[in-house]
């Protein structure tokens, strides 16, 4: 059976989730480390932590999944198929928050997942394949570096034994921390099949609000490329030094810091420039700027537009350089690949929004999620919602319980398309 492009048989497409239940459900799991300005702080493998994976663990069980931990700490809620020989189909995201966190980053993508399992319930359908729901340790990366560790140990981006070595500023390890906590489990991460992979997530950006869209059917995750810039000039009194005769180093970086975002708008529609740090020395008042060192981010829907982008900007440092007779240096710090998604999953979330009657449009996102990492192993995509302002990482962090209903309804259907339906 083909179970890639099936539609779902007419008596399924009137399926909904309960949006009032899933709303509960995240309102419940915010209680644990609310803050009082309304968000939540509860970072990875504190005792908060703890409790919101007890909890989730909890009802996971009530709706009848079992619970497998892996030794990152990753937790499969799982929901058996008629066919357990098949690979599950798998959504999840992620329980940790920042420091100054909302309700829904991460949070909304596991408990969408519960919400889908609640609903299959109520109804009484078997899927053909298993349905999982995943949640991954650490997304958030405030507590223990490197971001999206769970997820990063499972794709085997690096190793178990680098994960567990970081240490918080308090020299507490992710090894002792899981531990304490009780969170780490038998699996070998990576040692469990993944058949697809869907994450729904708020979109953390403007662009559907500014575009009045319900569903944003993501495509991929942009690449960004990250460097150090030098200028050098010389340091010379600002009063005596003519102006015919100055290297003045800010004068020259300030062009090519315009020239990065010039370049961003030189590869539409996804390119992105952005100087966010800048160290000008000596920085003083009465003194010609002899040296400014600054930041250059860059990032682009494929690696070959950020390969332009790259090519782009080195030509422009090159000729004001030769304009100015200032050296110009530019030093990759780091590169992360872009990751498109998979054709069949956008073409699944797709037609979910379609069938469902929700507005849409084809979204790509700019930050980093753990459907990344899951889209080296499985086909992967994801569902983005509007989130008011586009603000997340923030205590005013808010989304409309309609939008949340919306892509928990899109991901019922796209993971019904998915895992086939019994019968
Ligand atoms: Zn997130």
């Amino acid at each position: 059976m083909d179970m890639k492009t099936k539609p779902l048989p007419e008596k399924l497409q009137g399926l909904r989730i309960n949006g009032p239940r899933l709303w509960d459900a995240l309102m419940e799991l915010a209680q644990i480390g609310a803050t009082p300005k309304g968000g939540v702080c509860r970072l990875t493998l504190t005792d908060l932590d703890k409790q919101g994976r007890d909890l989730v663990s909890r009802w996971a069980r009530e709706a009848g999944m079992t619970v497998t931990i892996d030794k990152i700490g990753n937790g499969f809620l799982r929901r058996p198929g008629r066919n357990n020989a098949l690979p599950p189909v798998v959504t999840g995201s992620h329980i940790d928050t920042q420091p100054t966190g909302g309700k829904f980053d991460g949070n909304y993508g596991v408990l969408a997942g519960l919400e889908v399992v609640r609903t299959l319930n109520d109804a009484g359908i078997e899927t053909e394949a298993p349905i999982e729901v995943a949640w991954w340790t650490n997304e958030e990366g405030s507590r223990f570096v490197p971001v999206m560790m769970g997820s990063g140990v499972f794709a085997k981006a690096f190793t178990l034994d680098h994960a567990y070595a970081a240490k918080d500023t308090d020299g507490k390890s992710v090894k002792d921390e899981l531990e304490r906590i009780g969170y780490i489990g038998e699996q070998e991460p990576g040692d469990h099949p993944i058949g697809c992979y869907f994450e729904t997530h708020i979109e953390q950006g403007p662009v559907l609000e500014d575009n009045d869209k319900t569903i944003g059917v993501v495509t991929g995750v942009l690449g960004i490329r990250w460097y150090d810039c030098v200028v050098t000039g010389m340091e010379a009194h600002a009063g005596p030094t003519p102006m015919a005769l100055r290297k003045d180093a800010l004068q020259v970086a300030a062009k090519l810091m315009q020239e990065v975002v010039a370049c961003a708008h030189r590869h539409p529609p996804h390119g992105r420039g952005t100087v966010g740090m800048v160290q000008v020395h000596p920085n003083s008042r009465n003194v010609i700027p002899g040296r400014v060192k600054f930041s250059i981010d860059l990032r682009n829907a494929n690696d070959a537009l950020c390969d332009a982008m790259d090519a782009d900007i080195r030509a422009v440092a090159a000729k004001l350089s030769a304009e100015s007779g200032l050296p110009i240096e530019i030093t990759p710090v780091s590169a992360y690949p872009a990751q498109p998604f998979h054709p069949e999953l956008i073409a699944a979330v797709g037609r979910a929004a379609e069938t469902l009657g929700y507005s849409n449009m084809p979204a790509v996102s700019g930050a980093g999620h753990d459907a990344v990492y899951m889209a080296r192993l499985a086909p992967a995509g994801m569902i983005f919602i509007p989130c008011k302002d586009g603000i997340s990482h923030n205590e005013i962090e808010d989304a409309k319980p309609e939008h949340i209903t919306a892509g928990c309804n899109v991901l019922l259907h796209a993971m019904l398309e998915r895992a086939g339906v019994a019968g």
